[in-house]
């Protein structure tokens, strides 16, 4: 089989090639670094093994010669991803992994990736060229521990080059590395800018010159660029309207990509603490003959009714033919119309009280409502329709558990070192609490869908700081934006 040398670009998940992802998707073995994103992990195949070869806590690193002997006995008889940071082969030891393989006889390929000496100063807003001020850019380490087997820079002649100079692991040596800079004829004015965790959420942008970066407060890791373009500040990604909020989504896994992309997509680092997992029911499907309307009230309803609890024969799409389909709002009704299901009826508020309010009166003689939902669920929908004249048959197709959460993210919203936690169903909230155990101090921007979910939020000690006017992921995002983007937490 073959060694894939993967670059997984700097840290924008969104950055990795789409060569990338093909490989991922098929790997049986992904052999990742530290700085690589979690997500990206993700996209291998939930039954590939997947080695952590990076730091970690406590831990000693674990040396090259040892990565090199992983991949050439996991790389003999399976499809092996080495999924490295940046691009394999700037500062990544992916010419020692691929001279390795060589020696071995182990096929392998090299999958470019966006280095972090170029897509840090992008996300920056710092082009490493500009016409009429840098016509070339050199990428040098700023680490010259010998043992690491970086030779000695010449400063001093890089100095004379001019140019952009971007540094790579140069973090703790960027005072030294100044001063031999300026002493090599650089202009101690020169503009740095020292850009960390380039293209993550938590991207830190530190601006000086060569005469004050030492004391600037440079942290790793950090693309340091050198040269006329540092000053230059073509801004966009730190100032999207929530860039450095970190909001918590709480959804089940399986819900929480639309949430999470459209945060993201306003520049908030997100952070998934699933509260429930979604469990699909076991069911048999009703005579659906005898019914005249079929109610959904989530997404999950609709996804579990369809594709996951239904009787192994599934479901014939004819059987609908005779039923009106409601639905309590625009993502039940979207997750309907990708199964070809139209929505004949959509409240005009989000919640049971609307739709109950929506729904005309039975025909003479009565007619049949199947409403399928989650095992817990409120009355308010079964209990309005009867009352209005219709026979209800409530159908359990899936329920809601507590998820087990990442014990450090957990931790994380316990001392409230979060800016927002969003909750879109009360299932969310009551889990949520049930986890954490007590309401975190101090206690961060809550923002809800709407008023049940409020207020389960209020009856378990929580203060709702914003509801959603309507009640969606869009109402939750932009009720969010106002009061994220407003007082100026
Ligand atoms: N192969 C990688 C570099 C590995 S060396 C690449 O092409 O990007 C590790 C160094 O890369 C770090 O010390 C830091 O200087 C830089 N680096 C990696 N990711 C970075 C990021 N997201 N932002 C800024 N610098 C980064």
């Amino acid at each position: 089989m073959t060694v894939y040398l993967v670059g997984a670009g700097p840290g924008d998940p969104g950055l990795l090639t789409v060569r990338g992802a093909e490989l991922l998707a098929r790997a049986d073995v992904v052999v990742y670094d530290r700085l690589v994103h979690p997500s990206l992990v993700d996209l291998a195949p939930v039954d590939a093994e997947r080695i952590y070869v990076g730091k970690a806590p406590g831990r000693t690193e674990i040396e090259q010669a040892d990565i090199n002997e992983l991949l050439v006995e996991h790389g003999r008889g399976r499809a092996v991803v080495r999924l490295k940071g940046g691009d394999p082969f700037v500062f990544g030891r992916g010419g020692e992994e691929a001279e390795a393989l060589a020696a071995a006889g182990v096929p392998f390929e090299v999958v470019p990736g966006i280095t972090s000496a170029i897509g840090a100063p992008a996300y920056a807003g710092i082009p490493v060229t500009h016409r009429g001020t840098s016509t070339h850019f050199t990428v040098v380490t700023g680490h010259e521990d010998p043992t690491k087997g970086s030779a000695d820079v010449d400063w001093e002649a890089l100095a004379k080059a001019g140019g952009t100079l971007v540094i790579l692991m140069g973090a703790g040596r960027v005072g030294d590395i100044a001063a031999r800079l300026v002493a090599g004829g650089r202009p101690a004015e020169t503009p740095v800018a020292a850009v960390r965790n380039g293209t993550r959420a938590d991207q830190r942008t530190v601006r000086a010159t060569l005469a004050t970066i030492a004391d600037a407060g440079v942290r790793a890791p950090a693309a340091i660029v050198v040269g006329e373009v540092a000053g230059l500040d073509l801004a966009w990604f730190e100032t999207r309207p929530l860039f450095g909020r970190s909001v918590v989504v709480t959804r089940a896994r399986e819900q929480a990509s639309e949430l999470r992309r459209r945060l993201e997509g306003l520049g908030a680092e997100v952070i998934e603490l699933p509260a429930i997992a979604i469990e699909p029911l076991a069911f048999d499907v009703p005579d659906l003959d005898a019914y005249r309307w079929l109610v959904f009230t989530s997404a999950n309803g609709v996804a579990a009714f369809f594709d996951r609890g239904v009787a192994p024969a599934g479901l014939d799409a004819r059987a609908l033919a005779g039923l009106r389909i409601a639905a309590i709002g625009p993502g039940t009704a979207a997750a309907l119309a990708e199964r070809g299901l139209r929505t004949d009826l959509l409240p005009e508020r989000f919640v049971a009280e609307s739709l109950l309010e929506a729904f005309p009166a039975p025909a003479a003689g009565g007619e049949r409502v199947l409403l399928a939902r989650a095992e817990q669920a409120r009355d308010v929908l079964p209990a309005g329709l009867s009352e209005r004249g219709y026979a209800v048959d409530v159908l359990a197709v899936y329920r809601t558990v507590t998820a087990t959460p990442d014990p450090d993210v957990l931790e994380r919203v316990r001392r409230g070192d979060v800016d927002a936690l969003t909750f879109t169903s009360s299932s969310t909230v009551a889990n949520l609490c049930d986890l954490l155990g007590d309401v975190p101090s101090p206690q961060p921007l809550v923002a809800s869908i709407g008023p049940v979910t409020s207020k389960t939020a209020f009856e378990r000690g929580l203060r709702v700081d914003v509801e959603a006017a309507e009640h969606t992921i869009d109402g939750l995002v932009d009720a969010l934006l106002g009061a994220l983007s407003s007082d100026g937490v």
